[in-house]
Protein backbone atom coordinates (compact mmCIF):
# COMPACT_ATOMS: atom_id res chain seq x y z
CA UNK A 1 0.00 0.00 0.00
CA UNK A 2 1.13 3.60 -1.05
CA UNK A 3 2.24 5.32 2.40
CA UNK A 4 2.22 9.07 2.87
CA UNK A 5 5.78 10.21 3.66
CA UNK A 6 6.47 13.04 5.83
CA UNK A 7 9.75 14.80 6.54
CA UNK A 8 10.66 18.13 8.30
CA UNK A 9 13.45 19.30 6.71
CA UNK A 10 14.36 22.18 9.01
CA UNK A 11 12.12 23.82 11.51
CA UNK A 12 12.34 27.04 13.70
CA UNK A 13 13.25 30.78 13.50
CA UNK A 14 16.45 30.23 11.66
CA UNK A 15 14.53 27.71 8.58
CA UNK A 16 11.76 26.08 7.92
CA UNK A 17 10.75 23.35 4.85
CA UNK A 18 8.86 20.37 5.45
CA UNK A 19 8.98 17.29 2.88
CA UNK A 20 5.49 15.58 1.67
CA UNK A 21 4.97 13.16 -0.48
CA UNK A 22 2.47 10.38 -1.88
CA UNK A 23 2.61 8.30 -4.72
CA UNK A 24 4.25 10.36 -7.26
CA UNK A 25 3.40 12.98 -6.18
CA UNK A 26 6.25 15.34 -4.11
CA UNK A 27 5.90 18.64 -2.06
CA UNK A 28 7.53 20.98 0.10
CA UNK A 29 5.40 23.22 2.39
CA UNK A 30 7.66 26.17 2.70
CA UNK A 31 10.96 27.11 1.48
CA UNK A 32 13.50 29.24 4.42
CA UNK A 33 16.60 27.62 3.50
CA UNK A 34 19.45 27.90 1.09
CA UNK A 35 18.71 25.86 -1.98
CA UNK A 36 22.02 24.24 -1.34
CA UNK A 37 20.75 22.58 1.96
CA UNK A 38 17.34 21.78 1.31
CA UNK A 39 18.79 19.64 -1.46
CA UNK A 40 21.16 18.05 0.71
CA UNK A 41 18.77 17.33 3.28
CA UNK A 42 16.36 15.91 0.19
CA UNK A 43 19.08 13.60 -0.31
CA UNK A 44 19.49 12.22 2.62
CA UNK A 45 15.70 10.72 2.69
CA UNK A 46 16.64 9.40 -1.31
CA UNK A 47 14.67 12.13 -2.67
CA UNK A 48 15.67 14.11 -5.88
CA UNK A 49 15.15 18.29 -5.86
CA UNK A 50 14.06 17.96 -9.23
CA UNK A 51 11.39 15.89 -8.76
CA UNK A 52 9.49 18.07 -6.76
CA UNK A 53 5.81 18.87 -8.04
CA UNK A 54 5.41 22.42 -5.69
CA UNK A 55 6.27 24.56 -2.99
CA UNK A 56 3.03 25.37 -1.18
CA UNK A 57 3.61 28.88 1.21
CA UNK A 58 2.69 29.20 4.54
CA UNK A 59 3.41 33.22 4.45
CA UNK A 60 6.20 35.12 3.02
CA UNK A 61 8.26 36.06 6.04
CA UNK A 62 12.23 34.86 4.80
CA UNK A 63 12.61 31.92 7.25
CA UNK A 64 9.72 30.44 4.78
CA UNK A 65 10.63 31.47 1.68
CA UNK A 66 13.95 32.30 1.23
CA UNK A 67 15.33 29.43 -1.01
CA UNK A 68 12.43 30.67 -3.12
CA UNK A 69 14.39 32.74 -6.13
CA UNK A 70 16.94 29.69 -6.43
CA UNK A 71 14.13 26.57 -6.54
CA UNK A 72 12.74 28.90 -9.09
CA UNK A 73 15.49 29.12 -11.06
CA UNK A 74 16.75 25.68 -11.54
CA UNK A 75 13.33 23.83 -11.04
CA UNK A 76 10.56 23.65 -12.81
CA UNK A 77 7.69 23.72 -9.87
CA UNK A 78 4.82 24.97 -9.06
CA UNK A 79 4.48 28.01 -5.47
CA UNK A 80 1.25 28.25 -4.27
CA UNK A 81 0.45 30.62 -1.68
CA UNK A 82 -2.30 33.32 -0.68
CA UNK A 83 -2.71 36.53 -2.69
CA UNK A 84 -0.77 38.59 0.66
CA UNK A 85 2.01 36.11 0.49
CA UNK A 86 2.65 36.51 -3.20
CA UNK A 87 2.75 39.93 -3.25
CA UNK A 88 5.63 39.82 -0.97
CA UNK A 89 7.75 37.57 -2.71
CA UNK A 90 6.66 38.17 -6.51
CA UNK A 91 9.55 40.93 -6.89
CA UNK A 92 11.59 37.98 -6.02
CA UNK A 93 10.48 35.38 -8.61
CA UNK A 94 8.64 37.84 -11.18
CA UNK A 95 10.61 36.03 -13.87
CA UNK A 96 8.61 32.63 -13.54
CA UNK A 97 5.36 33.93 -13.45
CA UNK A 98 3.58 31.10 -15.04
CA UNK A 99 4.99 28.95 -12.71
CA UNK A 100 2.64 30.72 -9.74
CA UNK A 101 -0.77 30.43 -8.37
CA UNK A 102 -2.75 31.80 -5.97
CA UNK A 103 -4.92 29.72 -3.59
CA UNK A 104 -7.62 31.42 -1.27
CA UNK A 105 -7.84 31.04 2.21
CA UNK A 106 -10.02 27.65 3.01
CA UNK A 107 -10.03 27.01 -0.62
CA UNK A 108 -9.32 23.11 -1.20
CA UNK A 109 -6.49 22.20 -4.02
CA UNK A 110 -5.40 18.95 -6.34
CA UNK A 111 -1.95 18.35 -6.76
CA UNK A 112 -1.48 15.19 -8.40
CA UNK A 113 -2.23 12.23 -5.86
CA UNK A 114 -2.66 15.50 -3.00
CA UNK A 115 -5.72 17.57 -2.15
CA UNK A 116 -4.14 20.45 -0.02
CA UNK A 117 -6.47 22.70 2.00
CA UNK A 118 -5.38 26.30 3.50
CA UNK A 119 -6.88 27.70 6.52
CA UNK A 120 -6.10 31.40 8.24
CA UNK A 121 -4.08 31.43 10.64
CA UNK A 122 -3.17 35.01 13.13
CA UNK A 123 0.73 35.90 12.29
CA UNK A 124 2.01 39.12 11.77
CA UNK A 125 2.51 38.52 7.60
CA UNK A 126 -0.35 39.33 5.23
CA UNK A 127 -2.77 36.47 4.87
CA UNK A 128 -0.51 33.40 6.71
CA UNK A 129 -2.11 30.38 6.44
CA UNK A 130 -1.51 26.32 7.93
CA UNK A 131 -2.49 23.47 5.55
CA UNK A 132 -4.18 20.30 5.88
CA UNK A 133 -2.80 17.67 3.15
CA UNK A 134 -5.35 14.54 2.37
CA UNK A 135 -3.45 11.39 0.67
CA UNK A 136 -6.04 9.03 0.10
CA UNK A 137 -7.32 7.90 4.09
CA UNK A 138 -4.35 9.43 5.64
CA UNK A 139 -4.58 13.20 6.93
CA UNK A 140 -1.75 15.79 8.22
CA UNK A 141 -2.07 19.82 9.28
CA UNK A 142 0.82 21.59 9.48
CA UNK A 143 0.10 24.86 12.19
CA UNK A 144 3.19 27.29 12.78
CA UNK A 145 3.67 30.95 13.52
CA UNK A 146 0.71 30.76 15.49
CA UNK A 147 0.39 34.26 17.07
CA UNK A 148 -2.82 32.90 18.74
CA UNK A 149 -5.13 29.93 19.10
CA UNK A 150 -8.05 31.43 17.26
CA UNK A 151 -11.43 29.91 17.18
CA UNK A 152 -11.07 28.61 13.32
CA UNK A 153 -8.17 26.47 14.45
CA UNK A 154 -10.42 24.35 16.73
CA UNK A 155 -12.26 22.80 13.62
CA UNK A 156 -9.75 23.47 10.81
CA UNK A 157 -6.87 20.93 12.28
CA UNK A 158 -8.97 18.53 14.43
CA UNK A 159 -9.53 15.31 13.41
CA UNK A 160 -5.88 14.89 11.39
CA UNK A 161 -3.81 11.78 12.25
CA UNK A 162 -0.75 13.63 12.18
CA UNK A 163 0.06 17.16 13.51
CA UNK A 164 3.24 19.34 12.97
CA UNK A 165 2.29 22.01 15.55
CA UNK A 166 4.63 25.06 16.78
CA UNK A 167 5.54 24.74 20.50
CA UNK A 168 7.97 28.49 20.08
CA UNK A 169 8.65 29.33 23.32
CA UNK A 170 8.06 28.83 27.03
CA UNK A 171 7.46 32.49 28.41
CA UNK A 172 9.76 32.42 31.55
CA UNK A 173 12.88 32.06 29.13
CA UNK A 174 11.43 34.55 26.86
CA UNK A 175 11.09 37.15 29.86
CA UNK A 176 14.83 36.09 30.68
CA UNK A 177 16.60 36.09 27.46
CA UNK A 178 18.45 38.14 25.59
CA UNK A 179 16.26 39.10 22.87
CA UNK A 180 15.14 43.13 22.84
CA UNK A 181 11.92 43.95 24.10
CA UNK A 182 10.13 44.93 21.21
CA UNK A 183 10.90 41.21 19.87
CA UNK A 184 9.75 39.87 23.23
CA UNK A 185 6.39 42.05 22.57
CA UNK A 186 6.24 40.81 19.34
CA UNK A 187 6.56 36.90 19.75
CA UNK A 188 4.37 36.61 22.68
CA UNK A 189 2.07 39.02 20.67
CA UNK A 190 -1.47 37.85 19.62
CA UNK A 191 0.40 37.76 15.55
CA UNK A 192 3.63 36.02 17.02
CA UNK A 193 4.13 32.57 18.48
CA UNK A 194 2.97 29.98 19.98
CA UNK A 195 4.12 28.98 23.23
CA UNK A 196 4.59 25.84 24.57
CA UNK A 197 1.96 26.05 27.07
CA UNK A 198 -0.71 27.04 24.84
CA UNK A 199 0.81 24.36 22.37
CA UNK A 200 -0.18 21.81 25.22
CA UNK A 201 -3.42 23.12 25.12
CA UNK A 202 -4.29 22.78 21.77
CA UNK A 203 -2.60 19.60 21.69
CA UNK A 204 -4.77 18.01 24.09
CA UNK A 205 -7.67 19.35 22.08
CA UNK A 206 -6.45 17.40 19.43
CA UNK A 207 -5.77 14.28 21.02
CA UNK A 208 -9.54 14.61 22.48
CA UNK A 209 -10.44 14.82 18.33
CA UNK A 210 -8.61 11.76 17.20
CA UNK A 211 -4.68 13.08 16.31
CA UNK A 212 -2.02 9.90 17.09
CA UNK A 213 1.04 11.75 16.76
CA UNK A 214 2.41 15.31 17.22
CA UNK A 215 5.35 16.85 16.11
CA UNK A 216 6.61 19.62 17.81
CA UNK A 217 8.44 22.49 16.07
CA UNK A 218 9.26 25.82 15.29
CA UNK A 219 11.34 26.36 18.46
CA UNK A 220 12.87 29.48 19.37
CA UNK A 221 16.38 29.94 19.95
CA UNK A 222 16.82 31.62 22.71
CA UNK A 223 13.59 31.06 24.61
CA UNK A 224 13.72 26.92 24.55
CA UNK A 225 14.92 23.81 24.24
CA UNK A 226 13.68 20.49 22.41
CA UNK A 227 13.63 19.50 26.43
CA UNK A 228 11.44 22.28 27.59
CA UNK A 229 9.15 22.12 25.24
CA UNK A 230 8.80 18.30 25.07
CA UNK A 231 8.09 18.29 28.84
CA UNK A 232 5.54 21.49 29.03
CA UNK A 233 3.26 19.40 26.09
CA UNK A 234 3.84 16.36 28.22
CA UNK A 235 2.42 18.30 31.77
CA UNK A 236 -0.09 19.71 30.11
CA UNK A 237 -1.56 16.95 28.10
CA UNK A 238 -1.10 14.75 31.74
CA UNK A 239 -3.50 17.43 33.31
CA UNK A 240 -5.99 16.77 30.65
CA UNK A 241 -6.05 13.17 31.56
CA UNK A 242 -3.89 12.03 28.48
CA UNK A 243 -0.87 9.83 28.56
CA UNK A 244 2.22 10.28 25.87
CA UNK A 245 3.11 7.46 24.20
CA UNK A 246 0.01 5.71 25.02
CA UNK A 247 -2.60 8.20 23.95
CA UNK A 248 -0.49 10.41 21.09
CA UNK A 249 3.36 10.06 19.94
CA UNK A 250 4.76 13.08 20.92
CA UNK A 251 8.13 14.20 19.45
CA UNK A 252 10.50 17.35 18.84
CA UNK A 253 11.62 18.61 15.63
CA UNK A 254 14.74 20.04 16.83
CA UNK A 255 15.71 23.33 15.74
CA UNK A 256 18.05 23.35 12.51
CA UNK A 257 18.21 19.64 12.61
CA UNK A 258 16.23 17.48 9.97
CA UNK A 259 13.11 16.18 11.86
CA UNK A 260 12.36 12.51 11.69
CA UNK A 261 10.73 11.09 9.11
CA UNK A 262 7.05 9.37 9.28
CA UNK A 263 5.12 6.89 7.01
CA UNK A 264 1.42 6.67 7.44
ZN1 LIG B 1 8.50 31.30 10.99
ZN1 LIG C 1 6.54 34.07 10.48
Amino acid sequence: MEQLKFCPLFSGSNGNSIFVSYKNTKILIDCGCSFKRIKESLAMIDEDINRLDAVFLTHAHTDHTSALPMMMKHLDLKVCGTKGTLIEVYPKICDYSDQIFQIDRNQNVGVLDLRIESFPVPHDACQTVGYNIYAGNKTVSILTDVGHLAENLYTDVAGKDLVFLEANHDLNALENCAYPFHLKVRIRGDEGHLSNENSGKFATHLVNNGTKKIILGHLSGEANTTQLAYETVKDVLSTGGIKTNQDVLLSVSERGCMGEMVLL
